[in-house]
């Protein structure tokens, strides 16, 4: 579905990610994990045009790459922040609705946006401002507002980041919903490991903006080039997960 082929991008002398290739599945939910400064979110700027760059990024079959990002919002690529990005003095349905509005190929559909704020778990508050809500609040409404453009691939930024025990619980439940339920693939920048085994297909690590290894999130997990890099002797010794 998703085809990165070769895709460099350097910010002046700092390569930010380096030759990477990757292929994600119609269907799947695929993992991405790396330190910090890897180049994770930088990959997601190029999926979603925010910078040009070297090599190619093809989306069902056609070539994205230096589309502007209204344009790949629309072919159906949809995307949250690291940190969340709302709209403070707007209501969650008037948020919501904004993502219809300006994504949903047929325009805007309230009958969708009206589900969409049900399968979120957002109806208590629909009409709520947006500054009112907590963080986990904030992240269900950024991904809402997102899946109301109608993705077929829902690119996550570390959704789980500052999260508590029972709001990751609550977060993976959703993910694997709208997987599953509403059918979209979704890419998933996250560093938690234990989200990636239990949710993920396929993961690609990532280091210094290249690929390090890419398969079986259990196999890679357990290899010991990401031991060693990434995951640290702590990990090696079997005590976090
Ligand atoms: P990650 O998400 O894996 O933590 P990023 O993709 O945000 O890493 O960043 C990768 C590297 O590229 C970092 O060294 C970062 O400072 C740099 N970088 C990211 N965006 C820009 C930008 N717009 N201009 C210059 N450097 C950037
Ligand atoms: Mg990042």
């Amino acid at each position: 579905m998703l085809k990165a082929i070769h895709v460099t991008k350097k910010f002046g002398e700092l390569v930010a990610v380096n030759d990477l290739s990757f292929d994600v599945e119609k269907g799947q939910i695929f993992g991405i994990a790396g330190p910090n400064g890897a180049g994770k979110s930088t990959v997601y700027n190029l999926i979603t045009g925010f910078f040009p760059f070297d090599g190619a990024i093809e989306f069902e079959g056609r070539n994205i790459s230096g589309m502007p990002t209204h344009r790949i919002a629309q072919l159906g690529i949809s995307r949250t922040f690291q940190i969340p990005r709302t709209f403070p003095s707007l209501t969650v349905e008037k948020s919501v609705g904004v993502g219809s509005r300006f994504g949903d190929p047929g325009g805007f559909d309230r009958n969708y946006v009206d589900r969409i704020i049900d399968f979120m778990g957002l109806e208590a508050v629909r009409r709520e401002t947006t500054g009112q809500l907590n963080l986990l609040g904030k992240k269900k409404l950024m991904i809402g507002a997102a899946l109301a453009t109608r993705p077929k691939l829902l690119m996550l930024d570390e959704p789980m980041a500052g999260s508590n025990t029972s709001e990751i619980k609550s977060l993976m439940h959703l993910i694997q919903a709208i997987n599953t339920d509403l059918g979209v693939t979704i890419i998933i920048i996250e560093h938690f490991m234990k989200v990636l085994t239990e949710l993920t297909g396929t993961l690609l690590i990532i280091q210094t903006g290249t690929k390090l290894c890419c398969g079986d999130p259990r196999e890679v997990t357990s290899d010991p080039r990401v031991i060693e890099s990434y995951l640290g002797e702590a990990y090696a010794d079997g005590i976090p997960s």
